[in-house]
C-alpha cells in the first residue's frame, strides 16, 4: 500500500498517475485530497445565516417541545378512567388553551377540554379528539379503543436540552433557520464567505455592450460562472475578459490569487494554449493539467496559485457548466467549510429515444426527464450534444450520466440521471 500523496508534485510523480486519461472518479478524489477549507468565523443574525455554513455545533438550550402537549382539539383524560368495553362519562372541569394552560388538579372521573398545542395537565396522559367525544351539560362521553398516550406530544420529543441540534459544517437552509428560531437562538457562528475571482481569456471574446468584430463572440462563461457561484453562496470577483497575451494573463493570475481564496478561469487550458499557461503557472504556483475521460469537458487544470486554490475550466460553454457541477461545486462546498454534504439524487430512467455514445469516456448528456403514463421516469436527450450548445443546458432538467463502458443505446434502455433540482 502506498500512502496518499502529500503534495501535488508527489501526486504527479505517482506510478499510476496519468494526466492524459484521468477517469472522472480519480479526478474527484485528487481534488478532494488537496482542499484547505476556510476557518474564519463570523457571528451573524440568524436570518443572515441563510445559505451559509455553521461554524459550530448548535446545542439545544431547551426541550422542544417544552411541555407535554396535545396534537388535537379534544379532551385530556386519565387513561385509567376509560373502559375497554363500555363508554364512560367524565366531568369537564376546565379548558387548556395553547399558551394558557389549565392549572388545577384533575381527579379521577374528570376531563379537561384541550386545544392543539395546549399543555396536557400533569394528571392526564391521553387526549381524545373531539370528533370521538360527545359533550353535553358539563359532561363528556367517551368511547372504547383508546390507546394510552394517544395524541400526546411529549416534552423534548423533537430536541432535548443539551442535545446537538445542528452540526458544525451544516449548510443553513430554511429548515435550519426555523430550527434555530425554535430554540430561541438569535445569532449563529458561520464561516466567512468563500471569495472566488474569475476571468475569461480569449481574443474572440467581447463583453456585453461591446461590438462583435469578425469571428468574435460574446463572453457567456462569466455569466454562467457568476450564476453558479452566486447560487452556492460565494462572494464573486468578476475580473472580466483578459487579453490573450502572457503579460496580461500573468497579471490577472497574480491579482486574482492575491484577492481571493479561489481563482477560476474558463478557456485557455486546452492543448493549443496550455504550454504557455503551464509555464506561467509553474512559476506562480503548482498546477496540474488533466485530460479527463469525459464529455463534454475534457481539459481541467487544478492546483494552487500562491495561497489560492485554482480551477482552470474548459472554454466551451457547456463544458464549463458540466465541469463545474461534476467537480468544482463539491470542492467549493468543502472549501466553504461544509462537512454535511447533500447526496445528489441519481436514479434510473427509461430512454424514450435511442442515444449515441462512444465507449471510452463518461458522458454527461443533457436530458429532459418526465413522468411516463406508466408511472416510470422517462428521459430523452435534448438533441445536439455539442459542447458549445448552451441552449441544451437551458432546455434540460437533468444530466444523463453514461459510464465509460456504455455505447449506443436503444429506446427502452435504463440510464442513470441526475435531476437538476438537487444539482443546480
Ligand atoms: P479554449 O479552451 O480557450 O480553446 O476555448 C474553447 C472554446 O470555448 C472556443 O470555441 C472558445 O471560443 C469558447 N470559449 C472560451 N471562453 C469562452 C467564454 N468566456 N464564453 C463563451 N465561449 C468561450
Ligand atoms: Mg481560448
Amino acid at each position: 500500500m502506498t500512502s496518499a500523496p502529500k503534495t501535488l508534485s508527489d501526486l504527479a510523480a505517482a506510478d499510476d498517475y496519468d494526466p492524459n486519461s484521468m477517469p472522472v472518479a480519480k479526478a474527484r478524489e485528487h481534488i478532494r485530497a488537496f482542499l484547505t477549507p476556510i476557518t474564519t468565523v463570523e457571528r451573524v443574525a440568524v436570518r443572515s445565516a441563510l445559505g451559509r455554513i455553521l461554524a459550530e455545533d448548535i446545542v439545544s438550550p431547551i426541550n422542544v417541545p417544552g411541555h407535554d402537549n396535545s396534537a388535537m382539539d379534544g379532551y385530556a383524560v386519565r387513561h385509567a378512567d376509560l373502559k375497554a368495553d363500555a363508554d364512560v362519562s367524565l366531568d369537564v372541569i376546565g379548558i387548556s388553551f395553547a399558551g394558557k394552560p389549565y392549572l388545577g388538579a384533575v381527579r379521577s372521573g374528570a376531563a379537561v377540554r384541550i386545544m392543539t398545542g395546549a399543555v396536557i395537565p400533569p394528571d392526564c396522559d391521553t387526549v381524545i379528539p373531539q370528533e370521538r367525544a360527545k359533550a353535553a351539560d358539563g359532561k363528556v362521553t367517551l368511547g372504547t379503543g383508546v390507546r394510552k398516550g394517544q395524541n400526546a406530544r411529549y416534552a423534548g420529543e423533537d430536541l432535548k436540552v443539551g442535545q446537538v441540534a445542528l452540526k458544525r459544517g451544516q449548510p443553513v437552509r430554511p429548515a435550519e433557520l426555523g430550527l434555530m428560531a425554535s430554540l430561541g437562538i438569535g445569532e449563529a457562528a458561520v464561516y466567512r464567505r468563500l471569495r472566488v475571482a474569475f476571468f475569461s481569456t480569449g481574443d474572440e471574446l467581447v463583453g456585453i455592450g461591446g461590438t462583435l468584430g469578425p469571428g468574435q463572440i460574446f463572453d457567456s462563461n462569466r455569466y454562467t460562472l457568476y450564476g453558479m457561484l452566486t447560487d452556492l453562496g460565494c462572494e464573486v470577483i468578476d475580473m472580466g475578459v483578459i487579453r490573450d497575451t502572457p503579460q496580461a494573463v500573468e497579471a490577472a493570475f497574480v491579482e486574482a490569487a492575491a484577492a481571493a481564496d479561489v481563482v477560476m478561469t474558463s478557456g485557455g487550458v486546452s492543448v493549443g494554449d496550455a504550454d504557455y499557461v503551464k509555464q506561467m503557472l509553474d512559476r506562480l504556483g503548482e498546477v496540474l493539467f488533466w485530460k479527463i475521460a469525459m464529455k463534454p469537458g475534457r481539459p481541467l487544470a487544478f492546483g494552487r496559485i500562491g495561497k489560492a486554490h485554482f480551477f482552470g475550466l474548459p472554454g466551451n460553454p457547456v463544458a464549463v457548466m458540466v465541469t463545474f457541477y461534476q467537480f468544482v461545486r463539491d470542492a467549493l462546498q468543502i472549501l466553504m467549510g461544509q462537512t454535511v454534504m447533500a447526496t445528489v439524487p441519481t436514479f434510473q430512467a427509461v430512454l424514450s429515444a435511442p442515444l449515441k455514445k462512444a465507449p471510452g469516456r463518461t458522458e454527461f448528456q443533457r436530458g429532459i426527464l418526465s413522468m411516463g403514463s406508466d408511472g416510470r421516469w422517462t428521459v430523452r436527450v435534448t438533441g445536439d450534444q455539442g459542447s458549445g450548445i448552451l441552449s441544451s443546458m437551458s432546455q434540460a432538467n437533468c444530466f444523463v450520466v453514461l459510464s465509460d463502458g456504455t455505447g449506443n443505446l436503444d429506446a427502452g434502455a435504463l440510464v442513470d440521471v441526475q435531476a437538476f433540482e438537487g444539482v443546480l
